[in-house]
């Protein structure tokens, strides 16, 4: 990887949305470019909730974090890093319908794919293709496993968290969890729906 610099001292920003987690970080990976030119970098991780800081008080981590992969460097590119593995998380967080617990369980196989920040005219020139990995960027001498699997999370994380799917949730008239107690009300509003649908 010659003619490419990168800074002297550690980015303190990475993709503009979190810290990274350098010194004082426990029991995660780091992989350097340095590493990285010389070798594949393996990991197994078990990390217990709190490792991983999600950024909303909202999601809890339940039990252990596993994850288990590699990182290497593309030698086809200029500095992008390639993190690939599988990973096992259940997560909890308010169910969106009724505000009970919901628990949200990923065991997903993960391809991720980052340039160097400062490449950024590089990534305007290439287009990704459908199916090819999840591009990020990483700033600095390297990146952190923490930050990887963060951000995979928070990307994997459906866009209704429900209790269950049949969750009937709380009734708008008078507050009643309704997978609870079923309660009178008359949901007008729900019968207009469907006569709009019937419609279409
Ligand atoms: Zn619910
Ligand atoms: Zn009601």
């Amino acid at each position: 990887m010659t003619g490419i610099r990168f800074p002297p001292e550690p980015a303190t920003r990475y993709n503009n949305q979190f810290e990274p987690s350098r010194e004082g970080q426990e029991s995660c990976v780091f992989f350097s470019i340095r590493d990285l030119e010389l070798r594949k970098i393996p990991f197994e991780v078990e990390l217990p909730s709190g490792k991983i800081d999600f950024l909303d008080p909202d999601l809890n981590q339940s039990g252990n974090l596993h994850a288990a992969g590699q990182a290497e460097l593309l030698s086809s590119t200029l500095g992008e890093i390639r993190v690939r593995g599988h990973l096992r998380v259940t997560l909890g967080a308010p169910c969106d319908r009724c505000l009970e617990s919901a628990s949200i369980l990923l065991d997903t196989d993960f391809d991720l794919s980052y340039r160097p920040a400062d490449m950024d005219i590089a990534a305007d020139e290439v287009e990704l293709d459908e199916g090819e990995a999840e591009m990020g960027f990483y700033e600095g001498d390297g990146l952190d496993l923490a930050d990887v699997l963060r951000e995979f999370i928070l990307l994997q994380l459906p866009m209704q968290i429900v209790c269950r799917q049949d969750c009937k949730g709380i009734c708008p008239v008078c507050g009643e969890n309704r997978n609870k107690a079923a309660c009178q009300c008359r949901l007008e509003t729900a019968d207009d729906r469907w006569a709009a649908l019937k419609k279409l």
